[in-house]
């Protein structure tokens, strides 16, 4: 941990001053009210040891983050069945795209595009009883932790001007690809994007997926060997859209972005780092994040390449 403080205090203060390219997430008009002054940076390793620095315990809206959670409790349910209902394949098109849908008949090509997301929320609402409440215990489960919880505020307001997705949910409906009631599905989508979490808990959340051996405070075991490592995979090469084949090669880890600015990277065995910078760059990715994370993974030499 030693090694991996004084990178991270140095990059930290190289980085935090520099100017800053990328632009606030304002279609949902809530976010729009965070500081782009915002910039934190946690880790957590595999020991649980951990190193914060800057804005690193001041929550934020995680948003498309939280796929990566329902993406693993519906897996968790339908195991293998769920890749007959959405792909595994990159889209190499913005995270809100209609196209593909149409030539692929209503099954998105992977989980963390809006699309894939959904029908991940409509299977969850086929095997939830209280779906809003169980995915909110089942993350508090994830990381021990029980003050984990939605904003009303920002999940209100982007049903409000949920445009895109409200169309995404209805076309792929259109298909049979959607089982449940759309408003339904997307009042869980909404809630499940407005999840808000400090980077010191995304980086703890996630430790089920760097750590083989994890099982939660309940004695749970989250995902099997083999599942976990076909979750990274899909990290890897869908978590960041059209964007994803340039973390991996900038950055070099499994990882997941949402559109509040944070950033999750997973080192398997090793750690979780979760990066927190409201301002996007033109493909929805925290600008900062990014680069913070390139010159972590280079400085410490610990990209899994
Ligand atoms: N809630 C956001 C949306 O649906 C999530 C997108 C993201 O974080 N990339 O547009």
């Amino acid at each position: 941990m030693e090694n991996y403080k004084k990178i991270i205090e140095d990059i930290y203060f190289e980085i935090k001053t520099i100017d800053d390219t990328g632009e606030i997430a304002n279609y949902i008009p809530e976010l729009a009210n965070v500081s782009d002054h915002n910039f934190g940076i946690h880790i957590t390793t595999i020991d649980n040891e951990s190193f914060g620095i800057g804005d690193f315990d001041k929550k934020f809206s995680i948003q498309s983050v939280s796929k990566v959670f329902a993406l693993t409790l519906a897996y968790k349910f339908e195991d293998a069945k769920l890749w007959e209902r959405v792909g595994i394949e990159p889209s190499g098109n913005p995270f809100n795209s209609l196209l593909q849908l149409e030539t692929d008949y209503g099954k998105p090509r992977n989980p963390f595009i809006n699309s894939g997301a959904i029908v991940i929320c409509d299977v969850l609402l086929s095997h939830l009883k209280n779906p809003k409440e169980d995915f909110l215990n089942f993350c508090k489960e994830l990381s021990n932790n029980s003050s984990l919880n939605y904003n009303e505020k920002v999940a209100q307001s982007e049903k409000k001007s949920g445009y895109r997705n409200s169309a995404l949910c209805n076309f792929i409906k259109s298909f049979g690809n959607i089982k449940n009631d759309v408003d339904e599905v997307l009042d869980f989508y909404f809630h499940i994007c407005s999840l808000e979490m400090s980077c010191k808990e995304l980086s703890k959340i996630s430790l089920f997926l760097a750590d083989d051996n994890f099982t939660s405070h309940k004695g749970n075991k989250i995902l099997t060997m083999s599942q976990a490592k076909r979750v990274n995979a899909i990290l890897l090469t869908c978590g960041f859209y059209d964007e994803s084949g340039e973390f991996a090669f900038r950055v070099g880890l499994p990882g997941k972005s949402g559109v509040g600015g944070g950033i999750v990277a997973v080192h398997p065995d090793k750690y979780c780092i979760a990066v927190w910078s409201p301002k996007l760059n033109k493909k929805g990715n925290s600008y900062k994040g990014m680069l913070f994370l390139e010159t972590f993974t280079t400085k410490t030499a610990s990209s899994i390449f």
